[in-house]
């Protein structure tokens, strides 16, 4: 199989460190606020991976991390007057649970830096006595950039290009601007662990750098993260673990694209986060990974204001299908083989869920058509398509409870049966354009319109 490996900037054959064999980590996030849909993709495509990689026969072990002390989650902690590490508890529990409802499965190391800091402190006391790291009078310690001559091997970046980037801050005694810190001195009434260095925190990167260490061992095969990962912490992350081994550190590097919402980055200051408990109270769990895994997992997700009301559309019409299928009572376990073929093609050229999804229109069309010309085939091609599919989170239920859970109960106001029937008097009229528009009306109101001999029929769109 080929996957895109963003350190060397080309798809490779995968080949594991060990045969049979896959170490993976993925950095997890930092529990300072509710996880958004960013988090939920990221999560997703990592876990897909592995199940990917597990169906192919490999033992897969998946790590992954939160960040549960950090400056963010320190003041976040402090605006609520809560102790910090309750504040991070309570939003990784919240975070488990909505994860677990959207089919991210656990990883198989669940890695938290606050329960490796023996660890992160015995690392960084390997790196000074190396000489890659130093000390400073209050208490900070510091990764000495220039003496790891691959420093920039992953971003391709320079020193130059680096400094523009790092952050100008009044962190003191300092050898050069772009050393970052490993052990961070605490402030006053700042929570703090002991350390030889004195009261103190770990920086950020210096933790997967040990969790990676001590969980999974000197080298992995592949470590993954979202693309804004890249500089600096994937690129410190390396500096720390290859100057402890002298070994290469992750054989293969993943990254995920970031989020968009109707074209403009999802952040802070445009106010356009969309939070995964808000858009789990309004799409059922498998439309939401439907929506979101027709984009290449490298690319950005674009969120238009539709894309989950198409997505619905989609797999309401699909589970349809399969209604259709199970009212019939075939019994055959038989599998249409060419269905699990093209997924895997897909897959292995890089994880390809778009084309995998993509192949569904096809399948399901092949499908409708069997059915209308009563083929008992189409059992095999159902089979096949729960089977298959079910390694992305879809088509996991019974079809009719799909569809209970999805249209709800469809209420269709007065108003817009009135712009259907408007509708239905100007196409007999043949005004193709005035129908046209009151259709647009009926989609801004939330319904499909779709015309059949006795005239039409409204759908909700999810
Ligand atoms: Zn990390």
């Amino acid at each position: 199989m080929k996957v895109y490996n963003s350190l060397t900037h080309q798809k490779e054959e995968f080949i594991p460190l060990k045969k049979g064999e896959i170490k993976m980590y993925s950095c997890g996030i930092t529990v300072s606020k509710d996880a958004h849909i960013g988090h939920a993709i990221q999560a997703m495509i990592f876990d897909i991976m592995r199940k990917y990689f597990e169906k192919k026969g490999y033992k897969v072990i998946y790590a992954r991390n939160y960040t549960d002390v950090d400056d963010k989650i320190i003041d976040i902690a402090n605006q609520l007057g809560i102790n910090p590490m309750e504040h991070a508890e309570r939003l990784i529990k919240k975070t488990d649970d909505e994860m677990h409802k959207l089919g991210i499965s656990d990883a198989t190391l669940t890695l938290r830096a606050t329960e490796y800091i023996p660890q992160i402190i015995e690392f960084v006391k390997k790196l000074i006595e190396k000489d890659y790291a130093y000390a400073t009078p209050e208490g900070d310690v510091y990764f000495r950039v220039s003496k790891f001559k691959d420093y920039g091997k992953l971003s391709h970046r320079t020193l130059e290009d680096a400094l523009e980037s790092v952050r100008i801050d009044n962190e003191k005694n300092k050898e050069t601007p772009f050393d970052f810190a490993l052990w961070k001195s605490a402030k006053p009434n700042e929570i703090y662990w002991e350390s030889p260095w004195g009261k103190g925190r770990p920086g950020w990167h210096i933790e997967c750098s040990a969790m990676n260490y001590y969980g999974l061992g000197e080298q992995i095969d592949i470590h993954g993260g979202g693309r804004d990962l890249i500089f600096p912490h994937h690129e410190n992350e390396i500096a720390q673990t290859e100057s402890l081994t002298g070994k290469q550190f992750a054989k293969y590097w993943f990254h995920n694209g970031l989020v968009k919402v109707n074209g403009q980055k999802m952040s802070k200051s445009l106010n356009n986060s969309i939070l995964i408990e808000d858009i789990l109270k309004k799409y059922h769990p498998e439309i939401i990974r439907f929506a979101l895994l027709q984009t290449n997992y490298k690319n950005d997700v674009n969120i238009t204001d539709d894309l989950f009301a198409i997505a619905s559309k989609h797999m309401i019409d699909f589970y349809k299908t399969l209604a259709e299928i199970e009212s019939k009572n075939l019994s055959s376990k038989k599998e249409n083989k060419l269905i699990e073929k093209s997924f895997n093609d897909a897959m292995d050229d890089d994880f390809n869920t778009a084309k995998a999804l993509a192949n569904l229109f096809d399948i399901f069309k092949t499908m409708n058509n069997k059915l209308r010309n009563s083929d008992e085939s189409v059992i095999e091609d159902y089979n096949a398509v729960k089977n298959v599919y079910g390694l992305l989170g879809l088509f996991k239920l019974k079809a009719k409870d799909f569809l209970k859970q999805t249209h709800k109960e469809i209420i269709i106001p007065d108003y817009v049966v009135e712009l259907a029937n408007k509708r239905l008097e100007t196409r007999k009229l043949k005004n193709w354009k005035e129908s046209d528009e009151l259709r647009e009306k009926i989609k801004q109101n939330g319904f499909d319109i779709i015309d059949n001999k006795d005239g039409y029929k409204l759908e909700k769109i999810n």
